[in-house]
């Protein structure tokens, strides 16, 4: 047998590497390569199989975090904003892979935003009050260890804004992801756990499940060590951590609003509610999913979103379509029927929907609008999806009645297109919602074109709104009677 040279060893070891990296690049597209504690054969940091020994594992994180100076949480923070942006790509790549719903581009710009705009430890604030009985000092104290649950249209983004908020405040998390996500999830906890490695933190600072289920979330819900639950998620997981009896944030479900009335700027307008209803295939809690136009507007406003990507639908369409992405379940409560989502449709392209009902057009059509009655179920159904129905209204008081209804008291987010500074702060005021956007895109809502920081937990119901570090402590008062007036 002929003897091999040096040189072809050299040859074959360089092939070998190769080959690997071009496998571990290949990864995501082949959809083989990955798992709930892998990725491209690297084993994650922080997933446990059982969620008692996942509280154990953040209880030990959370006494290191405890022990910590706040240079070094933010030194830790700062580490997982780079990794952000360096992996911001393979978490947009793993995150379509895996759920089959969203946009790369549109995922990665997510995750920037994250690494950019999540305050730290900067939104911690002490309070100080001194007066002839000296001085109170009001601090912002940790919970302890955190219970997060996370959901499958903002996954990794979700698990990296929450950590990074949940750590400035110096708690640990436990996360019981959404199962549907949970390869994406997992990359983000072990994203976290190699930054704070890197940043000369603990190796285990955030952990997770490796397949979560409603039981391990129940066992965290009523778990001691756990002082906190945060859920991000549909109104079925907010309601359940909300009857916990603990302290809890909920982030819930949205059905956003549009009103155009008759002094906006309607070009504007047309591509501003494409673009963000069109965001991630509009999974984002945030985006535009029904709109009201002035009927003396409306044509026009049709004609310039069909100028920005958008497809109409007839009527006849939109039925078909409806039966497709919406089906019919028993409310398991009430014993009736009633329409939920198909999430083979959630987040898809809408190309992708489109060919459901025999229209076949190419990627250049980004959304699917129709004109609807105020009753169609595009209109009274979060879809998650790129349809936009488009409701005529003849003045601001309808517009403003059936928007207000249609955003069913969830008190989320609403937009609105106008000059009108009257109707503007009308329809703010009557619609309560946590966010309202004005002449801008919805995301401009979450700091992306607008003022402001960055979250994707909007804490509705419970009245935190945008979530950052301050809302995941609690408050502390030490009073030093007396003494340190100094003036
Ligand atoms: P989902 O409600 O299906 O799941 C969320 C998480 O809850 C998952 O981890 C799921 O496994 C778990 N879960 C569901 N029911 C549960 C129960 N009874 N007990 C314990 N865990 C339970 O959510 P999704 O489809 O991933 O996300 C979409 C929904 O979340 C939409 O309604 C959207 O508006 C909302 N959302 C809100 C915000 C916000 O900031 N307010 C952000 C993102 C998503």
């Amino acid at each position: 047998m002929a003897e091999i040279s040096k040189a072809e060893i050299e040859q074959l070891v360089k092939q070998i590497v190769s080959n690997l990296e071009n496998n571990s690049n290949s990864v995501v597209s082949s959809g083989s390569s990955y798992s709930s504690t892998q990725y491209g054969g690297r084993q994650f940091i922080g997933i446990y199989s059982d969620m008692n020994d996942a509280i154990a594992a953040a209880g030990v994180a959370y006494k290191a975090v405890r022990a910590m100076s706040v240079e070094k949480r933010e030194r830790i923070i700062s580490a997982i904003r780079d990794l952000t942006r360096k992996e911001a790509e393979i978490m947009a790549d793993l995150g379509v892979t895996e759920t089959k719903m969203g946009k790369r581009e549109h995922k990665k710009l997510k995750h920037i935003l994250v690494a950019d705009k999540t305050p730290g430890t900067e939104d911690i604030v002490s309070e100080a009050r001194t007066g002839d009985d000296g001085l109170t000092l009001v601090e912002m104290a940790p919970f302890g260890v955190v219970g997060a649950i996370t959901p499958s249209t903002n996954p990794s983004e979700t698990v990296i804004c929450n950590s990074m908020g949940m750590i400035a405040a110096g708690n640990s998390v436990v996360f019981n992801p959404h199962p549907g996500a949970i390869c994406t999830s997992n990359y983000a906890v072990d994203l976290v756990n190699r930054a704070s490695r890197a940043a000369g933190g603990p190796d285990i600072l955030v952990v997770s499940m490796d397949k979560p289920t409603m039981d391990s979330a129940k066992i965290m819900q009523t778990h001691p060590a756990i002082r906190l639950l945060v859920c991000t998620g549909g109104p079925g997981v907010v309601r359940s951590v909300l009857s916990s009896g603990k302290k809890a944030i909920g982030a819930g479900a949205g059905n956003p609003p549009v009103i155009v009335d008759d002094t906006a700027d309607i070009v504007k307008a047309g591509k501003d509610i494409i673009d963000g209803c069109t965001f991630d295939n509009n999974l984002p809690c945030i985006a535009e999913k029904e709109v009201f136009a002035f009927n003396n507007i409306k044509d026009r406003l049709i004609s310039e979103m069909l100028k920005n990507g958008a497809y109409m639908i007839s009527s006849a369409q939109a039925d078909a379509l409806a039966k497709i992405v919406l089906v019919e379940v028993t409310d398991k409560k009430t014993g009736k029927l009633k329409k939920t989502v198909n999430r083979e449709c959630v987040g898809r392209d809408a190309a992708v929907l489109l060919d459901k009902i025999g229209v076949k057009v190419g990627n250049e059509v980004r959304c699917i609008i129709c004109e609807a009655a105020f009753e169609h179920p595009f209109v009274q159904e979060e879809l998650m999806m790129p349809i936009l129905p488009i409701v005529g209204v003849s003045d601001i008081d309808e517009a403003i009645d059936l928007a207000v209804k249609a955003e069913h008291g969830n008190r989320h987010t609403a937009h609105m297109h106008s000059k009108n500074i009257d109707n503007l702060s009308r329809f703010a005021s009557a619609v309560e919602t946590t966010i309202f956007v004005k002449n801008a895109p919805s995301y401009a809502g979450i700091g992306f074109g607008g003022e402001g920081h960055t979250t994707f937990t909007i804490a509705g119901p419970t009245g935190e709104g945008l979530t950052s570090a301050r809302s995941f402590t609690r408050k502390r008062r030490c009073v030093m009677a007396d003494s340190f007036r100094i003036i």
